[in-house]
C-alpha cells in the first residue's frame, strides 16, 4: 500500500508509470538504475537538536510499538540481501545509539549470507562505551557527524554541549578498528563555513576521513536557501585557502562523495582524502543506488519523496517473504529520475532527515 503523505509529489511521481518487468529480481527502477545500497533508520529520535535537521523543541515521535522491531529488522534486511540484491546495509536515524538493542541488530546483519558490508551513522554521543561491541558484532564503518571541533560553535548548531562527548566516541571509535572514522560535516554560512580548513586539518592529524555534505532543504525550520547554502564549489574554495587539492583518481562507483586528495601547497606527499557530497549544486541522482526504510517500515526511493510504501502493515499481517519482496520492488520502480531540487516546483518533505534517515 502507497502512503500519501499529504504533500504534492515531485512531477515525475504524477506520470503513469510504464509496467514493471516480469522475472526482474533486484531493485530496478524505471530509469534503469538497480538499487543496492540499503539505509534503515532505526528510530526517529535524536539527542541532539541539528539546526539543519530538527527544530528546538523536538518533533512528536513514533510510539515504540509502530517502529521496526530488532526481528522485524532482520527479516526485512535478509529479504533486501536475499530477494532484491543489496550489498550494503547503512543504519541511521534519527539517532541509531538510542536503540539499546543496535548490537544485536547488527550482528543478525552481520550473519547475512551473502554477508552485506555493514555501516553506521550516527553523532557519536555514547559511542565511548559501545564502540568495541559494535565491531565485534561486525560494523565495519563508522560516519561521525561533527561539523565544528569548536565547543561554542557545537553548542549553536546542535543545540546541545556535547562536543566532548562526541570527541570521545571517535576516539573510541578509532580504538575500536572502525577506521578510518568518516566525519560528516554541514557547513553553515555565518556559523562554521569560516571552519572548513581547521576541521579538515583536525581530521587529518587524527586519521579521520572528512566529508563536507551540502545542506539539504530537510530541516523542520524551512530555513533553508538555494541562494545562501554552502555549494561544493565554495567548500573546494574554503579548503584551497590552506591546502591544494587533487581529483581521487579511484572510480567514484555510485558513491555520493567525489573525493580529492589533500596535499600541502608547499608540497610533500597527499595527507589524506576528503570528500564533498554535493547533492544539490552538483547532484548524483542519474547514478543514485539507494533505497531507504524509515523507522516505521516504509520505503522511500528517494530522500525527497512524498509517497512511502509500508511494509510494516503487510509483515505484520502475515505477508509472505516474495510479497514483502513485491512491495519493495513496486516502490523502487516509481523513483523519480531526481529530486528536481533545481527546478521551480520543488516541494520540500513534509519529514525531516531526522524522520526519514539521513
Ligand atoms: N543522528 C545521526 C547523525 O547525525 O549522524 C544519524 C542521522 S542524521 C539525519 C544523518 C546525516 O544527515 C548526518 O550526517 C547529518 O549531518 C545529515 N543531515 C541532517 N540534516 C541535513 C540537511 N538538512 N542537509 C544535509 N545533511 C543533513
Ligand atoms: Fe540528530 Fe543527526 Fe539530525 Fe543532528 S543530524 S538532529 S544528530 S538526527
Amino acid at each position: 500500500m502507497t502512503v500519501s503523505l499529504g504533500m504534492p509529489a515531485l512531477p515525475s511521481t504524477r506520470e503513469t508509470l510504464p509496467p514493471r518487468p516480469l522475472g526482474e529480481d533486484g531493485l530496478l527502477d524505471r530509469f534503469g538504475r538497480v538499487a543496492t545500497d540499503l539505509r534503515i533508520s532505526l528510530t526517529d529520535r535524536c539527542n541532539l537538536r541539528c539546526t539543519y535537521c530538527m527544530p528546538a523543541e523536538g518533533l512528536p515521535t513514533q510510539p515504540a510499538n509502530q517502529l521496526l522491531q530488532a526481528d522485524e529488522i532482520g527479516r526485512l534486511t535478509r529479504i533486501a540481501v536475499q530477494e532484491l540484491g543489496v550489498r550494503q546495509v547503512r543504519f541511521t536515524g534519527g539517532e541509531p545509539l538510542l536503540r539499546k538493542d543496535l548490537v544485536d541488530i547488527i550482528a543478525a546483519c552481520a550473519a547475512l549470507e551473502p554477508r552485506p558490508e555493514i555501516s553506521l551513522t550516527t553523532n557519536a554521543i555514547g559511542l565511548s562505551s559501545r564502540a568495541a561491541a559494535l565491531a565485534a558484532a561486525g560494523l565495519d564503518r563508522i560516519n561521525v557527524s561533527l561539523d565544528t571541533v569548536h565547543a561554542a560553535t557545537f553548542l549553536q548548531v546542535t543545540r546541545r554541549p556535547f562536543l566532548e562527548r562526541v570527541l570521545a566516541g571517535i576516539d573510541a571509535a578509532s580504538a575500536a578498528g572502525l577506521t578510518p572514522v568518516k566525519i560528516n560535516a554541514v557547513l553553515l554560512r555565518g556559523v562554521n563555513d569560516d571552519q572548513a580548513a581547521d576541521l579538515l586539518a583536525w581530521s587529518l592529524e587524527r586519521g579521520h576521513q572528512l566529508r563536507f555534505i551540502e545542506q539539504m532543504p530537510l530541516d523542520a525550520d524551512h530555513a533553508w536557501e538555494r541562494d545562501t547554502m554552502i555549494t561544493a564549489a565554495e567548500i573546494r574554495g574554503r579548503i584551497n585557502e590552506r591546502f591544494r587539492l587533487e581529483p581521487d583518481e579511484a572510480p567514484r562507483d555510485g558513491a555520493p562523495a567525489e573525493l580529492f586528495k589533500v596535499f600541502s601547497p608547499s608540497g610533500g606527499p597527499s595527507l589524506g582524502l576528503v570528500g564533498i557530497i554535493a547533492s544539490v549544486s552538483e547532484a548524483f541522482c542519474a547514478d543514485c543506488r539507494r533505497t531507504r526504510l524509515t523507522a516505521e517500515g516504509g520505503v522511500r526511493s528517494c530522500l525527497f519523496s512524498h509517497t512511502e510504501t509500508d511494509l510494516l502493515g503487510p509483515l505484520r499481517s502475515g505477508a509472505s517473504d516474495a510479497e514483502l519482496a513485491d512491495l519493495w520492488r513496486s516502490a523502487m520502480w516509481a523513483k523519480p529520475a531526481g529530486h528536481g531540487l533545481d527546478t521551480g516546483d520543488f516541494v520540500q518533505p513534509e519529514r525531516t532527515m531526522s524522520a526519514i534517515g539521513g
